[in-house]
């Protein structure tokens, strides 16, 4: 599967908007964007004005590569969560937040979300007790997520845990940092889910 390979700043960069993609280095003087707030390359000294169609366009292209999500896959997000009943946006939104890497993340078990996928991938995680080795698995409300008891004592895991307070966990779940263990307690509203996003943007996008 396509997955890109380049600088993860560059991204934040491109967005002109801090993404988090790296872990503990976003919180520190050293991120790119404290540093250099312009698009890179040769011409980016500064952002253009965007059209209607523009800023829609970024506002989607900004939520999908925070998430890590191809293309194909938000888009079926978005088509999910169009026929469900309730406002498109907030659900949308809903079920990316339900992915398993991100629950992992949000948990403070990994310090980004391609690291998540990463353990995830290796078969660390277990959900309700088996091990899931798909990142994109939904979670409910009442899933148990911890790691598995052969890699607690991984270092990666334990200084992500070690490090997760100043990232912070959200209110929707409950974390057992001793046992890494954690428990999805609800599916968060939009107001728990604290992305500086404008997700109408993307509905219209989609919806042309
Ligand atoms: Fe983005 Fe983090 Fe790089 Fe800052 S350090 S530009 S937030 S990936």
């Amino acid at each position: 599967m396509a997955r890109y390979i380049g600088s993860l700043c560059r991204i934040c960069r491109r967005e002109g908007e801090k993404l988090f993609l790296k872990g503990d280095r976003c919180y520190t003087d050293k991120c790119a964007i404290e540093r250099r707030k312009y698009p890179p390359g040769e011409h980016g000294q500064g952002y253009r004005k965007l059209s209607d169609y523009g800023l829609q366009l970024r506002e989607k292209q900004k939520v999908r590569k925070m998430y890590g999500i191809l293309e194909r896959q938000f888009r079926r997000y978005f088509n999910e969560a169009a026929r469900k009943k309730g406002v498109t946006g907030e659900t949308l939104l809903q079920f990316i937040e339900s992915r398993l890497d991100n629950v992992v993340y949000r948990m403070g078990f990994a310090p980004n979300r391609r690291k998540a996928r990463q353990l995830i991938g290796h078969g660390h995680i277990l959900v309700n007790g088996r091990k899931v080795n798909i990142a994109s698995y939904t979670v409910k409300a009442g899933d148990v997520v911890e790691i598995k008891e052969s890699c607690k004592g991984m270092s990666d895991i334990l200084d992500s845990v070690a490090k997760s307070e100043h990232r912070g966990i959200p209110s929707w779940v409950e974390v057992d940092s001793v046992n890494l263990k954690g428990k999805v307690l609800h599916i968060p509203s939009r107001e728990e889910i604290q992305l500086p996003v404008q997700e109408q943007l993307i509905v219209e996008l989609y919806s042309k």
